[in-house]
This record gives structure tokens, sequence and C-alpha cells, in this order.
């Protein structure tokens, strides 16, 4: 069969316009919503619109895909497009800060992740999206304009062309291009793949202008006043949490059964620092506060961890999830999130499940006569695979999608599937603090529990998380955080249970946990902010 010849600039506004109508459906169905598009002026704007994006592509096509680049370079752009197209229709934004997780799941070798990610319907979009029209390109022979020179000129004329076709019907609908778009800011996040390939300039520039500056070592004066008994205290760092699919918070369904029985402290008013794991954790431990917070500026200077070392603390992080996001650079830490063991009893299709956080506790306690603080990186309620995240025996809701793409599993199912991962997380809180209180006469200890950010579940079509916070559901931002002292820490840092009842519904939020740690450890240091510790600033307070 004899392959059909396309000249190379037809096959590259036939691609361009492919990416611009099929491959930006969120953003099409967006437009549409909130535009009429029977009027004349909403039909310009989209026409204009569509003309643009389809002119930009063709004129980075006709720049960049010279000759032998030009098969490349198109199936290149496609594929991505593609997958931009597919995260953008389950309401994933790619922003820059979504861009720094994928980096960071790649620098932490994390394929598992990566794979979870990789459903069913994902591969069938890609197939039907980039692989088909990839084959077609392949397939066409492109006609190339026979001199070098000529094929230059023929490339500018046609460059050129576009820019006045284009900029005629910007001209023509100026004024309604600008308003509408000044008021529709928030649907470039869906421009695929404009927005994202901003997004990762974005990235490029803060990263490098972050590289070189100076390292700032803080609270050099932090000294652990004198307390009597050893001080242990375990910090969970939880993993996409909401705090309303807790029962301790208000949820309907009993997903905390063990730790309603406890005399735990559940603040329902917390909130996280940002909607990812890469932003959220390094958050959780700077004293940076969310307004002066960037996960570059939180690399640069010490955080609550190395100041508690400083002071004396035996501090350890132990991951089962990706990895402690620079956190734990500077102290003793363990990540069991690899060369998964089959035999292990935590070995739960294909990962660990959370308890494996919980082996030889007490060993890395005594390890030194100092006070310790042990933290836990869970996997938590990690997605979309949700029924990967507990054991069977903890599958109390039911049925309970088993799908890596919830959206494609019936709402309640995707519930019940979380759901799920939160009666887990209410089981491996609780054995924690039942090992502190079967300790309590050799230590004073807390046990205090937060998760890095929230979850969508389908609502409004939105999906996991990752949303650039201003518009960022409540789902994905709303967190448990939870606590329990013992009796006698309780009672040494003045804190009756009842002002610990009464204090709970106070907006608190990531901001409060450093200081929360220094307090409860009795560190003094200028670094320290009272008002911003739960127990001796927010509850004493209200109190
Ligand atoms: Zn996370």
């Amino acid at each position: 069969m004899k392959r059909p010849t396309i000249s190379a600039t037809i096959l590259i506004a036939l691609t361009a316009l492919f990416i611009t109508l099929v491959l930006n459906q969120p953003f099409w169905h967006a437009l549409a919503q909130r535009l009429d598009l029977a009027t004349v002026e909403g039909f310009s704007f989209a026409l204009t619109f569509a003309s643009l994006m389809t002119g930009l592509l063709m004129l980075l096509f006709l720049l960049l895909g010279q000759r032998l680049l030009l098969k490349p370079l198109l199936i290149v752009t496609l594929f991505v497009s593609a997958l931009i197209s597919y995260f953008n229709g389950i309401g994933v934004v790619i922003d820059d800060e979504m861009l720094r997780n994928v980096l960071e799941t790649a620098r932490d070798h994390n394929s598992n992740e990566a794979a979870e990610l990789a459903s069913a319907s994902m591969i069938r979009f890609l197939l039907l999206y980039a692989v088909l029209p990839s084959a077609a390109i392949l397939f066409l022979r492109v006609r190339h304009a026979p001199t070098l020179l000529r094929g230059v000129g023929q490339r500018l004329l046609w460059a050129g062309g576009v820019i006045v076709v284009v900029a005629a019907l910007v001209m023509l609908n100026f004024k309604y291009v600008t308003y509408f778009s000044r008021e529709n800011r928030d649907l470039r996040l869906t421009l695929n793949p404009f927005f994202p390939l901003t997004s990762a300039v974005k990235l490029y520039k803060r990263e490098h202008a972050a590289g070189d500056r100076q390292f700032t070592v803080l609270g050099r004066d932090a000294r652990q006043r004198p307390h009597g008994k050893k001080r242990v205290g375990i910090m969970v760092v939880g993993e996409t949490a909401r705090a309303d699919r807790f029962s301790l918070d208000g949820y309907r369904r009993k997903t905390n059964p063990l730790l309603e029985r406890e005399s735990v402290a559940s603040f329902t008013n917390a909130w996280s620092c940002g909607t990812s794991t890469a932003y959220s954790v390094p958050c959780m431990f700077s004293f940076l506060d969310r307004r002066h917070y960037s996960p570059a500026r939180a690399s640069r200077q010490s955080n609550v961890l190395d100041v508690l070392r400083g002071a004396g603390v035996n501090v350890v992080w132990r991951d089962n999830n990706s990895s402690c996001k620079g956190v734990c650079e500077r102290v003793a830490s363990e990540n069991f999130h690899h060369d998964f063991d089959p035999a292990s009893p935590y070995y739960h299709k294909g990962e660990y499940t959370d308890e494996i956080l919980l082996e030889n506790l007490e060993a890395l306690i005594e390890k030194t006569p100092d006070d310790a603080l042990i933290v836990l990186h869970t996997m938590g309620s990690h997605g979309p695979a949700y029924y990967k995240r507990y054991p069977e025996a903890f599958e109390r809701f039911t049925p309970a999608c088993r799908s890596n793409s919830p959206h494609e599993c019936p709402d309640d199912e995707v519930d019940n599937a979380y759901s799920n991962t939160i009666v887990y997380t209410d089981y491996v809180l609780d054995r924690i603090i039942r090992f502190l209180r079967e300790h309590e006469d050799r230590y004073d200890s807390f046990m205090l529990y937060a998760s890095d950010h929230g979850e969508s579940l389908g609502e409004n079509g939105v999906y996991l998380h990752g949303l650039p916070y201003l518009i960022a559901p409540e789902a994905q931002k709303h967190i448990p955080l939870i606590a329990w002292l013992s009796p006698e820490l309780e009672r040494k840092i003045r804190l009756s249970p009842k002002t610990l009842a009464d204090c709970t519904d106070e907006p608190v939020s990531h901001d409060n946990l450093a200081h929360t740690l220094l307090g409860l450890f009795d560190v003094s240091t200028r670094l320290y902010r009272p008002e911003l510790d739960l127990f001796a600033g927010v509850c004493r307070q209200h109190g």
C-alpha cells in the first residue's frame, strides 16, 4: 500500500487543531457553561480563542519542528497533552506544585505511586487520543520543501499568516476577550498544554532561584528544661485524610470506633498548609507560617525536628510513604517503602500497611536515655487505589471500589473504600495510644496526628487532591488533627481534660504543629511562639 503524502504545514495545522479541540474538552466544557455559544459574542469569543490556541501551537511546531524533528515533536506533544487532558478531565490541575510532586515522585523512585495512577481508563484514553493519532502521523509521508532555504521561507510565510489571522480575530473581539478572560481567570488552569507549560517554566525559575541561597540554622538557643521522667512523642503524619470522614469530627458512619473510646482531643476546625504531600509535609515541620511558607524557603532553614534534636531530643523519622520530602535530612530516618518483602506480615497488595511503622518502637525509644520523638509518615488514605490501604479485616463498608480510577466506580463505593482507610487509620492510631499507655510508668508521652491534606471523592466531578489552594474545595484542606496526652503529661503542662475538650473547635492549622512540639518537649527558645502551641496557647487562652 502506498503511504499517502501530506505537506509539513498541513500536518502541523491538523495536529494543532486536534489538540485545541479534542484534547481541551475540560476547557471547552467549562467555557460552554459560562458562555452562550448561540450569541454572536459568545460564538466569536470561542472562535477567537480556538484560533489563538491553534495559532500558538502552530507557531511552536513551525519554529521547532524542522524536518526530522517534526514527527517526534508532534508525537511527544500529543502524548503530553493527552495525559494532561485525562487528568484535567477528573478535576486535577497540572500547576507548578503538581509538577513538583511529579518530579519528587520520580526522585524518590516511587514507581508504585506512578503505577497506581496508570489505570485501565487512562490507558484507554491514551490509546484513543495519543497512540492512534501518533500512528497516523507515523504512517503519513511528510512532504518538505525541496531546499532548506525554501522550507524556512515557507514556514515564515505560514507563521506570518497565522499571526495576522489570529491578531485580526483578537482585535475584532478585543473588548469581549479581555473582559471575559479577566472575569474567568480560573479557566486558564485547564488550557492544555499552555498552562502546564508556563507552570513548568515557573517551577524551573523558582528552583533555580532557590539553588544559590544559604542555609539558615534556627534555634541555636534551644534547650530542654528539666522535667523529670523521660518524655516520648509519637507524631503521625497522615496521608490524604479528610476531616469529614472521621466520626470523631461528626461523620455519620463509625469510622473511629476505637479512638472514640479513648480520651483524645480531636480538633474539628483544622486546616492544611497545602493540598499536596510535597507542599504540606515540609510546611508541617517548618517555622514559616502558611502565608510566608514555600517549599524552597523552608528547605533553606532548620525545621522543628532540627531544633528538637539540637535541644537534645532523640528524633527518628520512619517512612511508609514516598519520602520525608527533605524534612528528615538532618535527623535519623528509616524508609520502609521499597524492596517489599512478600513474607512480611504487613505485606499487602504490593506494599506495606501502616502497621509496619509500629515495629520495634520500644527499641527505637530506648536507644538513648534522651527524650524521643518518633515521626511516622503513613500511607493513610493515599489514592486513587484506596482499597489497597487496609487489610481485608478492615473492610467495614461494602461494596468498596476496587479500581485505580475512582471516577469509574459509583460514588458510594468510592466513599466506602475511602472510609475503610479511615477505619484502619483509627486502628493504627489506637495501637499507638495503647503502646504509650502500657509504658506510662516509664515515659510521659503523647501522640499527635495530623493529615497532610484532604481528598476530593468526586464532588462536582473532582477527584484526588492538589488543586491550587485558592480554588481547592474544603475537602482537600479540612484535615483531622488529633492529640492524645498521657494523664501525667497533661497534669505537668497544667492542662485539664475539660480545657482540652472546650478548645477543640478553635480554628487551627499546620502552623500550630512546630510550636506545639516545642511546647510538649519543654524546649525554651526564642523561636517558640506560645500563642501557636495547641496546648499552651490555643487551649489555655480558651480555658
Ligand atoms: Zn499527601
